[in-house]
């Protein structure tokens, strides 16, 4: 090794620290507002049952006759107050959604293959073989690059997960150009799969077949491929496994 090729090498080193710290934190960041939304859409209802109950119980109390001041008055604050909470939830769930998005003009196969040494060593870590098969022409497209990178990663390490420990585990990543349709990029692995009754439930945060999963994965990967304007597609693929896909728009596709 000359001198020239090692510091080559750390380059390369600091390079895939870098990408992984920017991941961590882009992870953190998406599965915040994920969260946040699930709650938004779950505390949505309780808080409105008990601004209803409230409203309601003021009508009772006034209907037995003319209402102390005082307690209506705290029903009323108790009110505003639930109202607050629903608010504050719904702020930070459009603060973390629309707050770290940047789209760019992007070659669609970088953004693939720059991952190569990240899944190189999720590879060798799980005795699975990680193969990248992405076409390099015509591969311009409109994109949060480390947004995108995020949601690779994850169906990666879920495809993973789906064949870690059998023969012949296998995970291809794919890049196809689509011409004016786009660029499609597909994850696909040799597992098991996922049970037809299973294909929607999969998506909603918190849904998780394992231990220690937290189960936001997939709707991290769903909300930056709609982001995108995209759709994220699962399908089994010929191996009985699972392929998920998204397509990304040209730059001069309409706006996102
Ligand atoms: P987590 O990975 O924390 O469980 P996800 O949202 O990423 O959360 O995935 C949810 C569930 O979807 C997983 O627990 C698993 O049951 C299923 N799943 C995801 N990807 C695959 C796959 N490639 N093959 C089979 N099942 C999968």
């Amino acid at each position: 090794l000359t001198l020239g090729d090692q510091s080559q090498a750390e380059t390369i080193r600091k390079g895939e620290r870098d990408l992984n710290d920017k991941l961590s934190s882009v992870w953190r960041l998406n599965s915040m507002g994920e969260m946040a939304a699930t709650l938004a859409h779950e505390l949505n209802q309780p808080l409105t049952a008990a601004t209803v109950y409230l409203h309601a119980g003021q009508a009772e109390l006034t209907r037995l006759g003319p209402p102390a001041e005082g307690p209506a008055k705290t029903i009323d604050l108790a009110k505003t107050q639930l109202l607050r909470a629903g608010d504050i939830i719904r702020r930070m769930r459009e603060q973390v959604a629309t707050g770290s998005r940047s789209f760019t003009e992007e070659r669609a196969s970088l953004i693939v293959l720059d991952l190569a040494p990240v899944f190189a060593l999720t590879g060798q870590d799980t005795d699975t073989t990680i193969a990248l098969d992405v076409e390099e022409d015509d591969d311009q497209v409109l994109a949060d690059r480390i947004q995108i990178q995020q949601a690779l990663a994850n169906l990666v390490r879920n495809a993973v997960d789906a064949v870690i420990g059998r023969e012949g585990a296998r995970v291809t990543v794919t890049g196809r150009t689509l011409g004016a349709d786009g660029y499609e990029i597909a994850v696909c692995d040799n597992g098991d799969g996922i049970p037809e009754d299973r294909i929607d439930s999969i998506f909603h945060p918190m849904a998780t077949t394992k231990a220690g999963g937290m189960g936001l994965g997939l709707s991290v990967t769903r909300s930056i491929v709609e982001s995108h304007g995209a759709t994220l597609i699962v399908s089994r693929n010929s191996q009985g496994g699972a392929t998920f896909s998204f397509r990304l728009p040209r730059p001069t596709e309409s706006e996102i």
